[in-house]
């Protein structure tokens, strides 16, 4: 039996194993996926025992997606954004991928989503902004950040030719002529509040949270009344799984029993 698993801390409640599990079961591949919690001082040494120990594949979860960088031999996208959430172990040195970006993609993709030529706001300059704005210029749109900190907005966009850092306050202002506004921050997150003013939303927008509990976010609720379309945080969770189970086994992935089995858990 093959040998998959989750290494985070905390990790305890992480959905990629049910997930993952359908994944398997669906494509009848005999192999297990297990979470494990890494002492955070030792992650180093988890990263080589689980090498050791012939274990396939680990997605990578907080705090561990730069160490993980620091350990493996990082694609192409992963060495732009700087962090990785799955590694191959399969390949010697380990090879490290950034899902997270290529996963928000696969979800605007699957929404039929333009976002070539397209104005994308990410709010938030964090580990989930990061993988945005980097995606989202990947994708050939025009890349606008804004974040509480306005440092840290205006750090993140000098590291993408093109994009532009902003403060929250101009929010309004820049979601009256955008194509797409992202929310990475963790504003939300099992709160009925929302980074964005509820009346900045129009009908010509696309709304996408990272957050995803409760999958119905104020955000996305704010951006429905307004006649936008919403892209909840569950389908870039589904997204970043579907590309990793595709990495690490090179078959397809069974998509809808993966979004089954994570929703079901939501
Ligand atoms: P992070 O690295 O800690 O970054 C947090 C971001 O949120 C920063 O930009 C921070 O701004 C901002 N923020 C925090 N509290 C705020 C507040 N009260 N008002 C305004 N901005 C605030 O976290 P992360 O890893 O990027 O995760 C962000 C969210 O994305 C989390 O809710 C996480 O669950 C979600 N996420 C979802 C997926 C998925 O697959 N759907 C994947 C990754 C992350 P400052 O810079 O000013 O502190």
């Amino acid at each position: 039996m093959d040998v998959y698993g989750i290494i985070g801390n905390p990790v305890e409640h992480s959905l990629s194993p049910p997930m993952h599990e359908a994944a398997f079961q669906e494509r009848g591949i005999d192999a297990k996926y297990v979470t494990f919690e890494a002492d955070v001082d030792r992650i180093d040494e988890a990263l080589h025992g689980a090498d050791a120990l012939g274990i396939r594949g680990l997605t990578v979860t907080l705090p561990f997606k730069h160490d993980a960088f620091e350990f493996v031999e990082p694609d192409d996208l992963a060495q732009r954004v700087g962090a990785v959430n799955t590694i191959d172990f399969t390949e010697s040195p380990p090879v490290g991928y950034n899902t997270d970006l290529i996963g928000t993609l696969r979800a605007f993709e699957h929404h039929d989503v333009e976002l070539d030529g397209a104005t994308a706001i990410v709010i938030g300059a964090g580990g989930a902004g990061r993988a945005l704005a980097f995606g989202f210029d990947e994708a050939g749109a025009d890349v606008l950040i804004a974040n509480r900190t306005v440092e840290r907005a205006h750090k993140l966009a000098d590291e993408i030719p093109g994009a532009t850092g902003h403060g929250l306050a101009e929010l309004p202002e820049l979601m009256s002529g955008a194509d797409v506004v992202a929310n990475a921050t963790n504003v939300g997150l099992e709160s009925d509040e929302s980074v964005a003013p509820s009346d900045a939303w129009n009908s010509d927008v696309v709304a996408f949270d990272a957050v995803y509990k409760p999958l119905e976010t104020k955000f996305l609720s704010d951006a429905k009344a307004a006649g936008a379309q919403t892209i909840d945080g569950a389908w870039m969770l589904l997204f970043q799984g579907v590309e990793a189970f595709e990495i690490w086994t090179g078959v397809e992935a069974p998509i809808d029993a993966m979004n089954e089995a994570l929703r079901d858990r939501l």
